[in-house]
């Protein structure tokens, strides 16, 4: 899965939201996550990313991240 990162908050682009083919963005008042279990791997919302906030569970110490976007994406 792919996953939003820190680099998200106040960025106000939503050029990934656009191009995921599931839908599976979820967004706050300060930033958008995706649901871990919605996301497909596709990877194409990755490069749409201006801020490089978005980041595969795949890089170390994402765990943490994986859970906060599971955790948000269930109440926005
Ligand atoms: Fe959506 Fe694909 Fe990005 Fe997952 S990797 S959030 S399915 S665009």
């Amino acid at each position: 899965t792919y996953v939003v990162t820190d680099n998200c908050i106040a960025c106000k682009y939503t050029d990934c939201v656009e191009v995921c083919p599931v839908d599976c963005f979820y967004e706050g008042e300060n930033m958008l996550v995706i649901h871990p279990d919605e996301c497909i791997d596709c990877g194409v919302c990755e490069p749409e990313c201006p801020a490089d906030a978005i980041r595969p569970d795949t890089e170390p110490d994402m765990d943490a991240w994986v859970e906060f976007n599971r955790q948000y994406a269930l109440v926005w």
